[in-house]
């Protein structure tokens, strides 16, 4: 049966366009081997679009972004934007395209895989096997909360953190299904010795977890999460937090995975799902060709998985990921100890297209037989 899936991609900035080139390169596989049919259209977003429009979500970007299938996004920032006004600078431009788009379940998998273990920060015998999902609320929390501002006279400032039951509730709902398709635990994050928010976090959270009575529930204050995670990453399965614990703990746990630009993530939940890589535009490599386009890959998995429903398609994207690992291919980031293949994310692309190109040739001629 002919699919067709409409992608609307801000590649962004920095590093972003060079490692969502390497995204639509291995998409592009996925549709010369099945009847999908990927139409791709990119649009101007963050630091880009406000050098052309003056602003760093312009109506145009956003309206096709209502009307597409999913967003894939590769990153924004850049250092001539940091003394804007905040309605101007590319992050608040990100805050209000994951604000319209409705997604506010952010899911995050770091997985440590076996072949970069060894090269990564932590002991490989921590690290090994470890592999877990954050899943973090996206739209509530310090981020959103109002009022916020800082004092006329720059003597105080302040934000609002809030959250509504029904906020936790729906993300809750999203963890433990995660979990019970995964190794059926899930780890609620807060800080409930301290804040009233995550007293009702807690309470609503367990409340969910009653209707998943297949998946385990524990509850972990913030402070000890972000120990556990890099002294036992492994006793976690599902990790379900708040919006800027998330951010946080997402973000550590790239040290699990072995560099940041390893990490995917999806927004789902809203209208149209966004795909983005963890990581941020990377001024101080961006231009090279050395950034790691695999969480933008990975990210693209997730967009087939979720929004498209593709599940096979995404494990055989996450397969050629982990094979071209265990080739050798290393980009920079990743190139600790002694490497064999440090390579350009062009070559890094190439290498996953190249182990994605064999799967799926090898199942269309087994089904050949
Ligand atoms: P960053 O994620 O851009 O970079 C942090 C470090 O990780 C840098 O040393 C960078 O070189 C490295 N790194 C990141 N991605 C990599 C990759 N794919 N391959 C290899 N190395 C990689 O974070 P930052 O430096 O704090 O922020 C830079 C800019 O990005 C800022 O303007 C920030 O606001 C923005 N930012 C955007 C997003 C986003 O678009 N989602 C997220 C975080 C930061």
């Amino acid at each position: 049966m002919h699919m067709r899936v409409q992608i609307a991609i801000l590649a962004g900035d920095g590093i972003g366009p060079e490692v969502i080139a390497e995204a639509l390169r291995v998409l592009r596989v996925i549709a010369e081997f099945s009847n999908i049919e990927f139409r791709f259209a990119e649009y101007p977003f963050g630091a880009a679009a406000w050098k052309r429009t003056g602003v760093p979500l312009p109506s145009a970007t956003l309206e096709a972004c209502l009307h597409a299938d999913a967003v894939l996004l590769g990153a924004v920032g850049a250092p001539e934007c940091d003394g804007l006004p905040r309605e101007q600078r590319p992050e608040t431009g990100l805050l209000a395209l994951r604000s319209r788009l409705g997604g506010y379940a952010n899911l995050r998998p770091a997985i440590a895989y076996d072949a970069i273990a060894a090269g990564s920060p932590l002991k490989a015998s921590v690290v090994s096997g470890a592999d877990l999902l954050v899943v973090r609320e996206l739209l509530g929390g310090l981020y959103f909360g109002e009022p916020r501002g800082i004092a006329p006279d720059g003597s105080s400032a302040f934000n609002t953190m809030c959250y509504s039951v029904e906020q936790v509730e729906r993300i809750a709902r999203v963890a433990f299904r995660e979990a019970a398709r995964r190794r059926k635990k899930v780890t609620s994050v807060d800080k409930a010795n301290v804040l009233e928010t995550s007293r009702l976090w807690r309470q609503v959270v367990s409340r969910v977890g009653q209707d998943f009575p297949e998946v385990t529930l524990d509850h972990m204050y913030v402070d000890a999460c972000a120990m556990q995670l890099v002294t036992d990453p492994r006793r976690f399965d599902v990790i379900l937090t708040e919006n800027l614990f998330g951010d946080i703990l997402s973000d550590e746990a790239a040290v699990i995975a072995g560099s940041l630009g390893m990490l995917a993530s999806a927004s789902i939940g809203g209208k149209v799902g966004l795909y983005e890589p963890v990581h941020g535009s990377a001024p101080d490599i961006a231009g090279r060709g050395i950034a790691n386009p695999l969480g933008a890959i990975a990210s693209a998995a997730m967009m087939l998985r979720y929004t498209a429903g593709l599940e096979q398609e995404a494990s055989d994207i996450e397969s050629a990921i982990r094979r071209a690992l265990e080739a050798g291919y290393r980009t920079a980031d990743l190139a600790r100890g002694s490497v064999a293949k440090v390579v350009s994310t062009i070559e890094m692309g190439a290498a996953v297209e190249c182990e994605l190109a064999g799967i799926l040739d090898r199942r269309c001629s087994y089904h050949a037989v």
